[in-house]
């Protein structure tokens, strides 16, 4: 189906599996990981595998193998294909490893169907070998899916998650800017700073009361885990999956806040070593910041806002009024910021958050027009646009 204006996203919905259903995906999954394996082997041994050439040997195993031939082809081609576009990116994406083994105890089960291996009848899922699933539909596909991934999570739950397109609706008209550090997500307008919560904080107590359950019950290596230390593994799991979900959640929430009402948005390009070892990192690892920020970049760039990533370098030193950097780095104590130039006061972040906006705007008049010290730092490290934001005109002085 195609749309005019659109965009290609992912609908993901839970899936209730009965007992069959379980044991033919856990079976498909085996075989896949099985190929998956060959694979790594096969680059491993230095035959240099191409899709084209694994889709061959895939032919001529099936032809041997009645067990791969009772599996669905189309999820076996996909693992392959899925192999031959992550050894792909193990060559051109740096820091990416080629790659590895799936091993069966570690490994969550991942498969994925094109429209020649699945289809929705009856509001169910059906997938080759005879295997119907009914899922949740918690919203309605916005057209119909051209792919789907069905895949469980470490708590043991299916999902399946369709490729589909949609419409873009436009989003909100807005003005204004707003900058957003991430001393816990402190923007320049308190109304729009991210709320810490403290999910993982707060389940900290009954999640490590569960992992000492486990540690007394571990058995050594080799020998099979007892029962009291199976109960006790999901049960830790789930709350720990609990606390990242409510943090994805509250993300969402304020990225489409933000986004909603800005047309300019800058973002402290934040580094986690920033924030190593003070109780500031514990804040920012709980309410998960980086994926808050990933949340924020992403939604600002498909609403069409302008997002511009600032380096964090003297942002909590620099007078947000009048653009003078101070000359000793502030301690991680001191939560206030006063000027000793202007004798401007501000709290910390919202200081911080104040620089890294008006460096961004700045950035846009040209590199010759930024006199202050923020700037010249640094090897002329200027605002960044990132590559990975391609919709940004270069900014400043590459
Ligand atoms: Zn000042």
């Amino acid at each position: 189906m195609l749309l005019g204006v659109g965009e290609t996203v992912r609908y993901t919905f839970r899936l209730r599996p009965g007992a069959a259903a379980e044991a033919a995906l856990s079976a498909e999954w085996g075989r896949c990981r099985w190929l998956w394996n060959e694979a790594v082997h096969q680059q491993r041994s230095g035959c240099r595998p191409t899709f084209g050439r694994l889709s061959k040997l895939l032919t001529e195993a099936r032809a041997r193998s009645s067990w791969l031939r009772d599996g669905s082809q189309v999820a076996q081609q996909q693992t392959l294909r899925t192999y031959a576009l992550a050894l792909q990116h193990s060559f051109r994406v740096k820091g990416r490893g080629r790659p590895r083994p799936k091993r069966r105890k570690d490994a969550l089960p991942s498969l994925e169907y094109t429209t020649r291996g699945f289809s929705i009848r009856d509001r169910r899922l059906r997938l080759p070998g005879g295997v119907t699933i009914p899922v949740v539909w918690s919203r309605e596909l916005p057209s119909d899916p051209s792919s789907v991934r069905v895949y469980q999570d470490c708590l043991g739950y299916w999902y399946a998650s369709f490729v589909v397109r949609r419409e873009t609706a436009p989003a909100p008209v807005a003005e204004g800017a707003i900058g957003v550090g991430w001393g816990v997500a402190t923007t320049t307008d308190a109304a729009y700073d991210l709320p810490y919560l403290g999910h993982r904080k707060r389940c900290s107590a009954e999640l490590a009361k569960l992992q000492r359950r486990m540690a007394r019950r571990r058995r050594s290596k080799g020998a099979p885990p007892s029962n009291g230390y199976l109960r006790a593994k999901p049960q830790a799991a789930k709350i720990a999956k609990k606390a990242a979900r409510q943090n994805t959640h509250d993300a969402r929430v304020w990225a489409k806040k933000v986004v909603d009402n800005h047309a300019t948005i800058a973002v402290e390009d934040f580094q986690p070593t920033f924030l190593a070892k003070s109780r500031m990192a514990r804040q920012a690892a709980d309410a998960a910041i980086g994926a808050a920020k990933r949340e924020l970049v992403e939604r600002g760039m498909r609403a069409g806002r302008k997002v511009v990533l600032v380096p964090p370098a003297h942002t909590t030193m620099t007078c947000s009024q009048c653009g003078t950097r101070a000359k000793h780095r502030l301690g991680p104590g001191v939560r206030v910021f006063r000027c000793d130039t202007c004798g401007h006061t501000a709290c910390r972040d919202r200081n911080a958050a104040r620089t890294i906006l008006a460096t961004a705007e700045r950035g846009r008049a040209g590199a010759d027009d930024v006199r202050h010290a923020i700037t010249s730092s640094r090897g002329g490290a200027l605002v960044r646009s990132e590559s990975e934001i391609p919709r940004l005109p270069a900014m400043g002085k590459r």
